[in-house]
């Protein structure tokens, strides 16, 4: 949010999602939803998360990791969780996917938008602080910086030339290439504001 769309994108999106190809495996980071024309959420960007990946790798998508429990980023759990992907977050992200959520979008909530809500599929893998995961040799660092939600991850792949970040703020999803090693304290300054 707050950035322009991108003009390549098959389907507009709020936030962004990626993934992580290992030696015996995926990672995705992140699920999505997609408004459709009447402005109920879907799961067509999921699919065309799913198409390209599969583009890229036969290989299993192992896990999912929520970097919290808004829509814009676990919309898509239930996709990949059929597609044989274990979901991951931090342990507030359990409780909160559905009870919170439905808080979030208010009394106005659509009896569609509900029904997607309560349908969200939740992480069955929690973490408190830090959660190690592995694609092969191919290790995956997922670290707890509550802020944006208060079950907020950081998601660090150290054999990476350039590592690559997802984290929330309080008002955009970023997902940035950044040198590593480097000072997770920074985080912090990001999540708390
Ligand atoms: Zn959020």
């Amino acid at each position: 949010m707050g950035r322009p769309p991108n003009p390549n994108a098959k389907v507009p999106t709020v936030v962004n999602a990626g993934f992580v190809i290992g030696d015996d495996g995926v990672a995705v980071v992140d699920t999505l939803f997609t408004f459709d024309a009447k402005g109920n959420p879907g799961n067509e960007s999921n699919k065309d998360l799913l198409t390209e990946i599969r583009k890229l790798t036969k290989l299993p998508i192992r896990y999912v990791i929520n970097t919290h429990h808004h829509p814009d980023h676990t919309g898509g759990n239930g996709i990949f969780a059929a597609a044989g992907a274990v979901v991951v977050a931090q342990h507030n992200v359990r409780g909160w996917i559905q009870s919170e959520n439905l808080k979030l979008l208010g009394n106005n909530i659509t009896a569609e938008t509900k029904a997607f809500i309560e349908a969200l599929v939740p992480p069955t893998v929690g973490y408190d602080h830090a959660l190690d995961l592995y694609l092969g040799a191919r290790k995956i660092q997922v670290r707890s910086f509550p802020g944006h939600t208060g079950g907020d991850s950081v998601v660090l792949i150290p054999d990476s030339r350039m590592r690559r970040q997802f984290v929330s703020n309080q008002t955009s999803s970023l997902c940035v290439c950044i040198p590593y090693p480097f000072d997770l304290s920074g985080c912090q300054v990001w999540s708390s504001n």
